[in-house]
């Protein structure tokens, strides 16, 4: 089951608050699931879980029982053409801009909000990316989900393809909310989860590419350092060097792989990093004279 199929399926079952919570969810999933040809108006979904929770808001609203056709797993309602003009798109307010009066209260905005997502939204696996969008037919409707979801404190983007309008948000907080608000609460803890595997990922990838970068450095100067001691060895003036200098040419060409500390732990007596350090520059500068 996809993960907005399992969001689907949790905010179904969910018990409203108030009867305004039922026609402001039920005005929603409509808008977002009806397509209208003439003389014919169709409620269309492809998950049973949200064809059900039609029904059943249907019944508390209208007090009358409908049913869907199931055709190869998709349902279908399509309601008496007089009852949807008289009945059904006055309670529902489907023609009417202003939407306030079902989703005054708190808890009737959410509801409209879990309406919407029911109807047309779909979110994408959290692992994957995070996107969660509504797929509306008619702008109208998509400039009310906009003004409910800003009313409810969540800024969403509006975007046209393919004959279509889309609501859509991007940021992974704002989609928890979004979908906490509509009763997900499995799916926020997915969401956040995801965030923190990515978080978790991405400092490991960051350590591992310093690690690498400093490696890279260590071996950088370590070949520098053996090729002046070869080319001083070379010029016969190696024996000429002071001991302190003599002693830490040969530690550093028989350890070629340690580090300055290591180095300085080598002689006789120990010292200290920065005391290795100056001698290998040393022999650098030496080096570079000749
Ligand atoms: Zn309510």
């Amino acid at each position: 089951m996809s993960f907005t199929q399992d969001i689907k399926e949790q905010i179904s079952r969910i018990e409203n608050q108030c009867n305004f919570c039922d026609v402001a969810e039920l005005s929603a999933l409509l808008k977002f699931s009806t397509g209208y040809q003439p003389g014919e108006v169709s409620v269309i979904t492809e998950n049973e879980d949200v064809a059900n929770r039609f029904c059943y808001l249907f019944e508390k609203v209208f007090s009358k029982k409908i049913y869907f056709t199931n055709k190869n797993g998709v349902y279908k309602y399509q309601p008496d053409i007089d009852f949807f003009i008289s009945q059904i798109s006055v309670r529902l307010m489907l023609f009417d801009g202003n939407i306030d009066e079902v989703t005054g209260l708190d808890c009737c905005k959410r509801a409209y909000i879990r309406g919407a997502f029911l109807g047309g939204g779909s979110v994408s696996d959290p692992t994957l990316r995070y996107h969660l969008e509504f797929d509306i037919k008619h702008e109208g409707y998509a400039e009310q989900l906009l003004r409910v979801l800003e009313k409810s404190g969540f800024r969403a983007k509006k975007t046209y393809r393919k004959g279509r309008y889309i609501v859509y948000i991007k940021d992974y907080e704002t989609i928890a909310d979004v979908l906490g608000t509509t009763g997900a609460v499995n799916a926020v803890m997915e969401i956040y989860n995801a965030s923190i595997q990515k978080d978790i990922r991405n400092t490991v990838n960051r350590r591992a590419n310093c690690e690498f970068a400093n490696i890279d450095k260590v071996a950088k100067t370590a070949a520098q350092q053996l090729s002046a001691i070869r080319k001083i060895q070379n010029s016969m003036t190696f024996e000429d060097l002071p001991e302190t200098l003599k002693e830490i040419a040969i530690l550093r060409i028989n350890n070629p792989e340690c580090s300055l500390k290591e180095l300085g732990e080598m002689t006789n007596p120990p010292i200290g990093k920065s005391g290795v350090n100056h001698r290998l520059k040393r022999l650098i500068e030496i080096a570079d004279k000749i």
